[in-house]
């Protein structure tokens, strides 16, 4: 099953070129009224035709617009196999992109073909991240699912009203959308979703069609949201699955991928790196010094050194749309932090911040006396305890005196291109260091407000364990420490005190679906806790351990009162004295 990651690749880039290279034969346009007599007039549009003709126009503007954009596109696939005994399909294998889109060159850029073989391609996407392979194939693949048609004119397609809806809070027109017959390879081909102010796209769902010979098109269900003023809608989350797409002899593709784009008001990297990756401090950056009469003592200046090198590690990694500005999230976990602190009486200084890497990989790590932990992480972490278990691990690190390399503090090693990220830095530790911070960690969690609830901490790691072999791409580390040490899983001791885990028991809750817990704004970065309500668990099938799941985003608009980020945020605010509770989901 190890090539089916292969396969998806090498479908995409049949399927894509083709639809690069699809014929639009010049024919007739020929307006499809049906249902338009029966259209309910919308204020501004005042006819089905008018509906249609506005989204067009909008959609070539969206086009125009995305040209400019370069956001991260981060696309988590897994490959599927059917467990009789779950009565469900289980993750056996996965495939981990992350880039930045391009679009900038068209439709006709030769470079998207001139690019490695369809098996070296496969291969390169495999492997080890610090290939991050380059954004020119990315509008092949997943990231073209962002793009409902390259040329999306009425001569093509049939439409046809299907009713109002709504998207959370944003009113819909729903249109199914079919090409026309010689309309050419790779039209789109389902139901879209308009809203009714500005007329932009919010959703599509559905394939492009008709695929070539021998080659395919996936199905995918992509959503847009309203990011900023002026009704500008951009791409955000695409999920796409296949269960019984056969492509080759007594071959089926069957998997479930989320794709999510963020970073659009990212610096422009692209112009900037292509002289140099120096960047002049803006002038309101450079402190006064002279003020300060002392000169600094050797330890002073040694931890100076250190914070130079924290710093420009933490600025590098926001700056390239890694890691999420400084936010509410932060503060939830500081605060499990503190309470581990207060109740162990450690004072460090400096203070300890927490921030969060926007990926999906499972990883935490620490720079300097800085606590990273991923997006996906929070997301699969069964509750505070949980939470708790990997801070502490972190926070024994700092406590013990671990150091960055502080090789970073030199400026100059922060020159390097965005796409070197991952091979320059790596904040990864050796396993002395590991095995010390795991003892200590235990030691701290023993001493703390989780003592007590240590057991499904314990089971999440056995979880972690038991998916490892199939789900190799979320649970390696990228930039630092992975859950897993070779064989041995981190902070194995609490293992033992935890009960089996058990897939295939409902009521137990080992480890959560990605993307359940934090939202990230696609423009600012900007994190938010998820507002769901707690679902019963029926079946051992609903549970869905570390799996991929649909997305279902509530819509608004830019500036509306439920579409300010973080405002309505559970605040968690921090009680040195007394242990606070700060569990990401009220669990
Ligand atoms: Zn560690």
């Amino acid at each position: 099953m190890d090539r089916s990651p292969v396969v998806v690749i090498a479908l995409f880039l049949v399927c894509c070129a083709t639809f690069m290279l699809a014929q639009t034969p010049a024919q007739a346009p020929q307006l499809s009224t049906r249902d338009a007599a029966s259209q309910q007039a919308s204020a501004a549009a005042a006819t089905f035709d008018q509906v249609i003709d506005r989204t067009i126009e909008r959609e070539h503007f969206f086009m125009a617009q995305m040209k400019q954009l370069h956001p991260l596109v981060e696309t988590y696939l897994q490959n599927l196999k059917e467990d009789k005994e779950l009565n469900a399909p289980v993750p056996v294998s996965d495939v981990y992109f992350l880039g930045r889109l391009d679009l900038s060159s068209g439709e006709t850029d030769d470079r998207t073909f001139s690019s490695p073989t369809t098996s070296g391609l496969g291969k390169r996407m495999l492997s080890k991240l610090k290939n991050v392979y380059s954004m020119r194939f990315m509008p092949l693949g997943f990231a073209q699912m962002v793009i409902l048609d390259q040329d999306f004119q009425r001569k093509y397609y049939d439409f046809t009203f299907v009713r109002r809806e709504f998207l959370g809070e944003i009113k819909c027109i729903v249109i199914d959308v079919a090409p026309k017959k010689d309309a050419g390879n790779g039209r789109f081909l389902g139901r879209i979703w308009i809203e009714d102010q500005d007329y932009n796209i919010v959703r599509f769902n559905g394939t492009y069609y008709p695929h070539p010979r021998s080659s395919y098109y996936l199905h995918f269900d992509s959503w847009r949201q309203n990011l900023r003023p002026g009704g500008v809608w951009l791409p955000s989350l695409i999920y796409s699955e296949e269960s019984d797409l056969k492509y080759k002899l007594g071959q089926t593709l069957n998997y479930k991928a989320q794709t999510r784009l963020w970073g659009y008001n990212l610096k422009d990297f692209r112009r900037n790196s292509e002289f140099t990756e120096i960047t002049v401090d803006a002038p309101q950056a450079v402190q006064d010094e002279s003020k300060k009469a002392q000169d600094a003592s050797p330890i002073e200046a040694q931890r100076a050194w250190e914070r130079q090198a924290e710093i420009n590690v933490i600025d590098r990694l926001q700056q390239i749309g890694l890691l999420a500005p400084e936010g509410e999230i932060d503060k939830v976990l500081q605060t499990v932090v503190n309470n581990v602190m207060v109740t162990n009486n450690l004072d460090i200084q400096p203070e300890i911040h927490c921030r969060v890497l926007l990926t999906t990989p499972l990883e935490s790590f620490t720079i300097g006396h800085t606590i990273v932990v991923s997006r996906g992480m929070i997301d699969v972490l069964p509750d505070e305890a949980s939470l708790a278990m990997i801070l502490t691990h972190e926070l024994a690190h700092i406590a013990l005196g671990h150091r960055l390399n502080t090789k970073m503090a030199f400026n100059d090693r922060m020159f390097f291109p965005d796409e070197r990220t991952f091979e320059r830095m790596d904040f990864a530790r050796d396993r002395g260091e590991e095995e010390a911070a795991d003892k200590k960690a235990i030691e701290l969690l023993n001493n703390s407000p989780y003592k007590d609830k240590l057991s499904n901490a314990g089971l999440f790691l056995k979880a972690v364990q038991a998916r490892a072999p199939q789900l190799k791409n979320l649970i390696r580390a990228h930039l630092g420490d992975s859950l897993l040490n070779g064989d041995a899983t981190r902070m194995s001791s609490l293992m033992t005190a935890s009960p089996q885990f058990d897939p295939k028991k409902a009521d137990q809750i080992a480890a959560l679906p990605l993307g359940g817990r934090v939202k990230v704004d696609p423009w600012t970065e900007q994190l938010e806790l998820i507002k769901t309500k707690p679902v019963a668990i029926t079946a051992a099938a609903d549970k869905m351990p570390f799996e991929v799941t649909p997305f279902f985003p509530f819509l608004t608009r830019f500036g509306s009162a439920s579409a300010s980020p973080n405002k309505a945020a559970p605040a968690a605010t921090p009680t040195p004295e007394k242990t606070a509770t700060a569990s990401p989901s009220g669990q």
